[in-house]
């Protein structure tokens, strides 16, 4: 099938189901090639509701899932995003696909996926600025973000990332096991600095590794 038909299908199927909700993240799906993303043995499969390996041992999460993961993340033009686990490249496109104006930067601590990720967000001619290091530890200078997304399995939400988040800003993360499943969760920062936290629902994510990390 060609890829603008099954993206389409793919798109369908995302609101049928409920997980697109706003028509920010369905022109963000509708906008950025899957395909573009995933191994070249996996392309076929690239508009199936599953998450596929990318090398490494690491996977390009499950659409439904990245849908779910976006919409609670309630993103809008204009804002600072940081991710952490750039894996693919895809999820931190469609970010940037949002957030239009605004900023992404998006943290990877495998080289080689660091390396071959950054030339395909070059070619996707999305503004993404990509970092080899470990997200655990945040990145000051581009601080503070009114998001920061954690696209792997955090014991808990990170220090470091909640210092560099903005009074009012949001971070998302899978919060539980190293492997089995987590918890969608979502903590918005209050003036006190503390973090005021809303559990969604449950999901399964590659660890998150380093020094805040696993
Ligand atoms: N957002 C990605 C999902 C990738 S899977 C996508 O759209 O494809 C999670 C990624 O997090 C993996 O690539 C893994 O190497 C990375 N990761 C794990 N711990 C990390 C850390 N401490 N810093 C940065 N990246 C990390």
């Amino acid at each position: 099938m060609e890829p603008d038909k099954a993206r389409r299908q793919l798109v369908d199927y995302l609101l049928s189901g409920g997980y697109i909700l706003s028509r920010r993240v369905q022109e963000a799906f509708e906008s950025v090639p899957r395909e573009k993303f995933v191994p070249e043995e996996y392309e076929n499969k690239s508009y199936n509701d599953i998450p596929l390996p990318i090398g490494e041992g690491q996977t390009i999460s499950a659409p439904s899932m990245i849908a779910i993961m976006l919409e609670v993340s309630d993103l809008v033009p204009g804002l600072r995003v940081l991710e952490i686990g750039t894996g693919s490249g895809y999820n931190a496109c469609l970010i940037a696909n949002i957030v239009g104006d605004g900023f992404v930067t998006s943290i990877e601590r495998i080289e080689s996926l660091f390396l071959r990720t950054r030339q395909i967000i070059e070619n996707c001619g999305q503004k993404v600025i990509t970092i080899l290091g470990d997200g655990t530890l945040g990145w000051e200078k581009g601080a503070p973000y009114d998001r920061i997304i954690i696209t792997a399995a955090a014991p808990n939400f990170p220090q470091p990332l909640i210092q560099q988040l903005a009074c009012g800003g949001k971070i998302i993360a899978p919060v539980g096991a190293r492997s089995g499943l987590q918890m969608l969760t979502v903590g918005t920062k209050l003036k006190d600095g503390s973090l005021s936290t809303n559990v969604y629902c449950a999901c399964a994510f590659v660890p998150l590794l380093g020094t805040h990390g696993f």
